[in-house]
């Protein structure tokens, strides 16, 4: 494929994303295109703002649509939670500039230690 055919598929493939996805959930969509391909398109996208990268139990997701992906962590078993950050004016506040994305990590202990 040429390259400018394999941009035309990815960013297609990119529109079909309305969740959360990795670069293997890409790599479903378009699966003539390597791999290694998908990885470089992704961080370049990242890079020009046409997509927010996030960081989830290690590995690289992003969205085009959502601005934030946040987790509660638990310090004592580990276990990870999503959460929903829905107002983010309490950072606004605080910025001079322009909110992108968000990306919280709380940390504590959850429901279950905290019983047992
Ligand atoms: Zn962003
Ligand atoms: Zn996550
Ligand atoms: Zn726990």
């Amino acid at each position: 494929m040429r390259l400018t055919k394999q941009k035309h598929a990815l960013n297609q493939a990119l529109g079909k994303m309305d969740n959360f996805f990795n670069a293997e959930d890409l790599h479903a969509e378009v699966s003539k295109i390597g791999i290694a391909t998908i990885y470089r398109y992704l961080t370049l996208a990242v890079k020009r703002g046409e997509l927010h990268g996030y960081q989830c139990n290690n590995k690289a997701i992003y969205s085009t649509s959502k601005k934030n992906h946040s987790h509660f962590i638990c310090e004592k078993c580990g276990s990870v939670k999503h959460i929903d950050v829905k107002k983010l004016d309490f950072l606004q506040e605080q910025m001079k500039g322009k909110i992108c994305h968000v990306q919280i990590d709380v940390r504590g202990i959850c429901e279950k230690c905290k019983k047992g």
